[in-house]
């Protein structure tokens, strides 16, 4: 399992004898990054090593995921584990769409980040052809202990991440000029 940095720098603020000051959008940043609701968008077999990252053995609960959400509504992370076709793109794409701000996406395995060994006609190659990914996770499949890692990528990523990112005029022109052509 990926070690946990101890000798990483405490988060801004103020310690001292008895008491420890910091600003309140650390301690929302830490909230939201452990309480990150899921949305699985599983289509292959990335999907069964997906539930097995849910499962008691691996147990993604650990770290605050377990509510999975299938209303991209009440999601925060998009997981695209699985070979996604061209069909599906703008369907992947109306998902992402329908999530509120802040989101994030991880690419869970090779088909999702690259189309992996499907290299047709009929298959996206990469799901960053249609929306944007923060985290890819490499494999075929990648193992439980992989996704693990990229989720804790989004759980650092979300501490410090709040909907100004997402707001940058940049981004918006970004997510527009997504397409499958
Ligand atoms: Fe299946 Fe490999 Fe594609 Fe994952 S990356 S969906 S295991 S073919």
């Amino acid at each position: 399992l990926p070690k946990i940095n101890t000798n990483a720098p405490a988060p801004p603020g103020f310690e001292g004898e008895g008491f420890f000051a910091t600003k309140l959008s650390n301690l929302i940043g830490m909230a939201r990054s452990y309480s990150l609701w899921p949305l699985p968008f599983a289509t292959s077999c990335c999907g069964i090593e997906f539930m097995a990252t849910m499962g008691p053995n691996y147990d993604l609960a650990r770290f605050g995921g377990e509510r999975m959400s299938f209303s991209p509504r009440q999601a925060d992370v998009l997981m695209v584990c699985g070979t996604i076709s061209k069909k599906l793109g703008p369907i992947l794409k109306e998902v992402y769409t329908q999530m509120a701000e802040p989101k994030w996406v991880i690419a869970v395995g090779a088909c999702a980040s690259s189309g992996g060994i499907f290299d047709s006609y009929s298959v996206l190659q990469g799901i960053d052809k249609v929306i944007p990914v923060d985290v890819y996770v490499p494999g075929c499949p990648p193992r439980p202990e992989q996704i693990l890692e990229g989720f804790m990528q989004v759980q650092a990523l979300s501490q410090s991440e709040s909907l100004r990112r997402r707001d940058l005029p940049q981004y918006k022109e970004l997510l527009e000029s997504f397409n499958i052509n």
